[in-house]
């Protein structure tokens, strides 16, 4: 599989199966509930890692919590680390929905202190930090490779968290003395305090995957500076660290009622309650995953047109003979040429308009969408037939009730007798 990567703008292939393959997506920061936005990379990268899985890669996917940060002090003033599980709680809750299941550890900073700690000694250590008045700065001025993730020229790096303590206006913090109003602290050889947001990300990265891994994900707008500072702390170390960077492009708001509406934004929790999982994984498949996406009204209708369609496919009888697989080839090479998944569905709406079910329900399962393959509700004509059977049973006219049998199997059903109401169960003929 060829992945795009942000360093080098190039293609980079990976490994041949079952080469195992370690992933890093950075996660929320835990103090509201998350927005349809932060769930891109939890679902691109999810799929990614169960295409990986169903190429016969043993993956291992990390998505970390920031549970200490700025932000969380503000949301809730003197509780914040009561908000951050919560809020972690929410996230977890909010993801669950799309069914992915696919994150094989979800370690939070909380309980990653001890590794923090010992990463920035080991930059102190080596001159690539310094501490001053409690706070402690990564010297950028050590990492002549600074600026070239994000392509910033690094003598025209923006300043970051202005601070008159630092050396260099690039530096950025590794660990920032405790002050007042902020109600969590640990600590450190430089004081009580708390990590800066970048190191989490080198330290976590590193107690699960070790100091090299080969795709590190997250969306666009954390390749700087969270991405440029990883990179810069872990390889100023001599840590290869991740040999793919792997950017999705962000979710924009659009259309007239979105962008009418108050924040612009709308909870992953309000999205999967409006439209359901299915809609929602089948529009974010309609946008290549580096590209931007645009949610509206008028997207997501048509995401929800579309996942009636697939259905509806499998409501038809299908004269396709089981397990015909040929074709399959198709998929699998946009799949592994970027994880093109426009292109991927667009294959997938051929198979549909062609009955090649066994196809298309393999390929739905890719995607966490197999329910619309399996979860078929039966057409009305089909319940009536089966509410007739219950009814000639019941009259003892077992003749009359093996013909219904018969005609439900010719609509490509197959009834079960149930002991509750209606008295019987549909499911699609094998
Ligand atoms: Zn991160």
């Amino acid at each position: 599989m060829r992945l795009s990567d942000t360093l080098t703008g190039e293609l980079v292939e990976l490994p041949a199966p079952p080469a195992p393959i370690g992933m890093y997506v950075c996660g929320p920061t835990v103090y509201a509930r998350a927005h349809i936005g932060n769930a891109r990379p939890y679902v691109v990268f999810s799929w990614m890692a169960r295409w990986l899985r169903e190429r016969g890669h043993e993956v291992t996917l990390v998505h970390n919590i920031t549970d200490v940060n700025d932000k969380i002090y503000e949301a809730a003033p003197g509780r914040s680390a009561e908000r951050a599980r919560e809020a972690t709680a929410w996230y977890l809750e909010d993801v669950g929905g799309f069914g992915l299941d696919e994150v094989t550890h979800t370690p939070k900073v909380t309980e990653t202190m001890d590794e923090i700690v010992a990463f920035i000694a080991e930059l102190v250590e080596t001159g690539n930090a310094y501490a001053v008045d409690g706070d402690v700065y990564f010297r950028v001025a050590t990492y002549p490779e600074y600026g070239k993730l994000s392509g910033q020229r690094p003598d025209q790096v923006a300043e970051q968290e202005p601070n008159p303590l630092k050396e260099d206006p690039r530096d950025f913090a590794l660990w920032k003395a405790s002050k007042p109003g902020e109600d969590t602290s640990w600590e450190s050889p430089w004081g009580r305090g708390r990590p800066g947001w970048h190191i989490e990300c080198s330290a976590m990265a590193e107690a699960i995957l070790g100091p090299e891994f080969w795709i590190h994900g997250g969306g666009l707008d954390l390749v700087f500076p969270h991405h440029e500072n990883e990179r810069a702390q872990s390889c100023s170390l001599g840590r290869p660290f991740a040999k793919v960077w792997a950017h999705n492009g962000m979710l924009r708001f659009t259309g007239e009622k979105m962008s009418k509406s108050v924040g612009n934004v709308a909870s992953i929790q309000d999205v999967l309650g409006e439209w359901g999982r299915e809609a929602a994984l089948l529009f974010f498949l309609t946008g290549h995953w580096r590209k931007p996406i645009d949610f509206s009204e008028e997207t997501m209708a048509s995401a929800r047109a579309q996942v009636e369609s697939i259905r509806n496919a499998f409501r038809a009888p299908s004269t396709e003979s089981a397990g015909d697989e040929t074709g399959w080839d198709e998929l699998v090479a946009v799949l592994e040429d970027d994880f093109n998944t426009p292109a991927a569905l667009s294959i997938m709406h051929g198979w549909r308009a062609h009955g090649r079910l066994a196809l298309l329900e393999r390929a739905l399962g890719v995607f966490g969408l197999a329910s619309l393959a399996r979860d078929v509700e039966a057409p009305e004509s089909v319940r009536a037939l089966a509410q007739a059977r219950v009814e000639a049973r019941r009259a003892k006219d077992f003749a009359e009730a093996d013909r219904l049998r018969e005609a439900i199997e010719e609509a490509g059903w197959q009834v079960r007798d149930i002991a509750d109401d209606p008295g019987y169960r549909l499911v699609p003929h094998a």
